[in-house]
């Protein structure tokens, strides 16, 4: 018996998702009397890997071989299940982000595993097994039994803080051969996006709404985000009207980030909007409406037109930091 954890890399280097779902399969095994196993798919030096140590890592698999630079849902579902089986996985633990959500699925159907999707926490109690999920927009929580001997949890980004807990892992090669004629697509082309900060993995993300204006007036909200070593997102509506790309919609609809400072400037702070970074531990809100619902979840705001406040705003960061 044991607790599995799948963990992603990005052209062999692990972000913060992975440590936290190391740390969570870390504190969950402890739970259920058992260890945890790291599994790593693709090409990654074991100094990056050996960085999963500290976090509780204790054995890490190594899943090598031809053709594991891209996500493929089949084979990835494939080498999952086999190490599962192999490690007499009991509970499967990955990130409820697109990667996970594409592989728990898939993975249930073969382990004839209940799901608990988007967890943000450790389980309520392990007999039963009850697990926590926030519903309806971040506004409830729900508690989710689950009865199947074999568990998958997708466990919700930034919703379980790193727990350092230094140690030197085990790291064992697991070879993995796949034969393309098995599998049903492919993979042809993978564009990644270079020199930004992964949103979902930045501390602080400056974000812009529909007071924002206009895409032409992304400018100084930029150049803020740049000198605050900051992620850029948005409001749903800026990213539909074409004012700034998809990836960067935050909300029940697009991305949950939990950064440590999200400085939402002319949002509304609509619920939908929330849902995706009411977690964050501090919200600056910046708007020309004192009364709009965004100051309800900011610990500060600002009233007043964006257009004004933001170059103030650089010129004051810019001189704090020397630039
Ligand atoms: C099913 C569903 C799912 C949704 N999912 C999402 C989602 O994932 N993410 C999301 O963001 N939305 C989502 N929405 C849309 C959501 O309901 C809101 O419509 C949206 O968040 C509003 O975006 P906004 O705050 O940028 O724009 P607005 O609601 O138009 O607000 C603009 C704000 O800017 C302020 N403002 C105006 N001028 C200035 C100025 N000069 N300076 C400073 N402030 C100014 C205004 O006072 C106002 O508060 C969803 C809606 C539905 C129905």
């Amino acid at each position: 018996m044991s607790v599995l954890v799948f963990t992603e890399n990005w052209d062999g280097k692990f972000k913060k998702l992975s440590f936290e779902l190391v740390s969570y399969a870390t504190k969950l095994a402890e739970m259920l009397n058992t260890s945890a196993v790291v599994l790593s798919i693709g090409p990654v030096a074991d100094e990056e890997l050996r960085k999963l140590g500290n976090y509780g890592a204790a054995k890490i698999l190594n899943a090598t071989g031809d053709g594991l630079n891209s996500l493929d849902n089949q084979s990835w579902v494939n080498i999952i299940f086999q190490v599962a089986e192999k490690v007499d996985a009991t509970v499967l633990v990955l990130s409820n982000n697109n990667t996970g959500k594409a592989l728990a699925p898939r993975l249930s159907v073969r382990m004839k595993a209940g799901i608990g999707a988007g967890v943000n926490g450790l389980p309520k109690s392990t007999v039963p097994f009850v697990v926590s999920k926030k519903v309806y927009s971040g506004n409830a929580f729900a508690d989710l039994l689950i009865r199947s001997e074999k568990k998958i949890l997708t466990l919700s980004q930034n919703s379980f803080e790193l727990v350092e807990k230094p140690g030197t892992p085990e790291i064992e090669n697991y070879p993995v051969s796949l034969d393309p004629g098995t599998l049903k697509t492919r993979v042809k082309e993978v564009h990644k996006q270079t020199g930004k900060i992964l949103l979902t993995d930045a501390e602080i993300v400056v974000s812009g709404g529909r007071g924002m204006k206009s895409p032409d007036n992304w400018g100084p909200l930029i150049e803020l985000a740049d000198l605050l070593g900051a992620a850029t997102a948005c409001s749903r509506p800026v990213s539909d009207e074409g004012w700034r790309p998809h990836e960067e919609h935050t909300g029940q609809t697009g991305k949950i980030i939990a950064p440590n400072l999200y400085i939402a400037i002319g949002i509304s702070g609509a619920t939908q909007h929330l849902a995706g970074v009411s977690s964050s531990k501090c919200i600056v809100a910046i708007n020309s409406d004192k009364d709009a619902p965004v100051f309800e979840a900011a610990r500060y705001g600002i009233v007043g037109d964006a257009a004004k406040i933001l170059p103030q705003l650089v010129e004051a960061v810019k001189e704090i930091k020397g630039k």
